[in-house]
């Protein structure tokens, strides 16, 4: 039985062939390798670059500390440590853990015209605008350095969910300072905030599963 190794994230499949399409991550079958076939030359790892970066900065004593502090990190080097320390998944869940909120209490606030509601729901809204900017930096040096900047139908969906959460979170919040009582159904626009509330959440829900799959689904991937 061939193994085959998505290059992209790192799944393996096993057959005569490769599958049409990655079943994590959506690359297509070029994308695969014979994993016997790759002896020589080893895949381009950016974690590599970490481990075997030149730290010797010249004859002079410096100790060690200052000396690491001395070398300025590239980007890919301090994206590389974000992405082995897991940085994306853990700032993606401050958000996520806080956005079902928002949305429990923009519907208590809905049903039973609660201005306490009210006011626990913007201020948790507000919380999960400013998060996102963090989620999707991290989320975007991960697809650029983990994942080859491949922009499959996985990422695809994921880059767009990331644009949406951001977006419909400050409309709402937004919306909150605007029209402080859309809670109470007399500005005709309940419905409409409703709805974009459940937008909101629909798509941060989405790239939740899409990025779940790619950590969990994925024991080819090793991340050292
Ligand atoms: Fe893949």
């Amino acid at each position: 039985m061939k193994r085959w190794e998505c290059s992209v994230c790192g799944y393996i499949h096993e057959g005569e062939e490769p599958p049409d399409e990655c079943p994590v991550c959506g690359a297509d079958k070029s994308q695969f390798v014979l994993l016997e076939d790759r002896d020589t030359p080893a895949p381009e790892n950016p974690r590599e670059a970490i481990e075997t970066a030149d730290t010797d900065a010249g004859d002079l004593k410096i100790p060690g500390k200052i000396q690491s502090v001395l070398q300025k990190p590239s980007v890919e080097q301090v994206a590389t440590f974000l992405s082995r320390y897991h940085a994306h998944p853990i700032m993606v869940h401050i958000p996520n853990g806080v956005l079902p909120l928002a949305l429990l209490f923009t519907f208590l606030a809905l049903a039973f015209e609660s201005g306490t509601m009210a006011v626990a729901a913007k201020l948790n809204m507000i919380f999960v605008f400013l998060a996102m900017p963090i989620v999707i930096v991290t989320g975007l040096l991960d697809w650029i350095f983990r994942f080859k900047a491949k922009l499959t139908q996985v990422f695809k969906i994921k880059l767009i969910c990331a644009g949406v959460v951001f977006l419909a979170s400050g409309i709402i919040a937004l919306w909150w300072f605007i029209d402080p009582e859309v809670y109470l159904g007399r500005s005709g626009g309940a419905i409409l905030f409703a709805l974009f509330n459940l937008i909101n959440f629909s798509a941060a829900a989405t790239a939740g599963w899409y990025g779940g799959k790619l950590v969990f689904h994925n024991p080819g991937k090793k991340v050292t």
